[in-house]
């Protein structure tokens, strides 16, 4: 019963560590379908990572899930997403906070996934193309930080950009042989430390 969002939710998240009722009710509540093209939208429920445009991917939604709750997004906080791929993790993101500002390299993506959004009513998103590496200063720092590429070498902009105890989750690539890991950065007055989640695949963090 219910809505396939909604099964994604009692099948996919609860089962497996998403435990954060806000963050249940936020990906219930985001249509995953609306993310993708025509001919992927059959598979939008499935427990996988998809293809979208420019050879790029969607994340799995548990991925997704578990990134967003580990970063504890809270309601007046400002996020920073890297890589905005279709939009669907900000999405799911800007139910949680103040504001969402999204950055993507690849100038088609960033246009269909601002246009998806802004058709949906997600109007606390903003979508930049650029260097996503570098950050986004102009409206830093950021509560919240999620990478959605791997990153070689951890970018300094992006720590440089996270409040005070702001939290950054990222998947960091450390040898091509193995899956990256993804990892929680937490910055304190003291410095930044850093946990590691679990092994991830994504695509790469690619310069501007
Ligand atoms: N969060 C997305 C998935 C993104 S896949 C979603 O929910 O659909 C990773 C994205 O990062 C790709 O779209 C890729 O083009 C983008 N990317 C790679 N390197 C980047 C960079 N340096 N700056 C900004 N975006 C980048």
């Amino acid at each position: 019963m219910g809505t396939p969002a909604q099964r994604m939710v009692a099948e996919q998240l609860r089962p497996h560590g998403v435990t954060d009722e806000r963050v249940l009710q936020a990906m219930a509540s985001v249509p995953r379908e609306e993310f993708l093209s025509p001919r992927m939208r059959r598979h939008a429920y499935e427990d996988r990572a998809l293809a979208i445009d420019c050879g790029q991917t969607i994340s799995q939604p548990l991925v997704v899930a578990l990134m967003i709750q580990a970063a504890a997004p809270q309601p007046d906080d400002v996020a920073l997403e890297v890589g905005t791929g279709s939009g669907y993790a900000a999405a799911v993101l800007s139910r949680l906070c103040r504001r969402v500002l999204t950055v993507e390299r690849e100038a088609a993506l960033a246009e269909q996934a601002s246009a998806t959004l802004r058709r949906l009513g997600f109007d606390n998103v903003e979508v930049a193309v650029g260097d996503g590496s570098l950050g986004w200063p102009a409206d830093s720092p950021y509560q919240v930080i999620l990478v959605a590429a791997a990153a070689a070498v951890l970018p300094q902009a992006l720590i440089e950009q996270l409040a005070e105890g702001g939290r950054m989750v990222i998947p960091v690539a450390v040898s091509p042989e193995e899956p990256q890991d993804l990892r929680i950065y937490t910055r304190r007055a003291e410095g930044v430390t850093y946990r590691s989640m679990f092994p991830v695949l994504f695509v790469p963090l690619r310069p501007g």
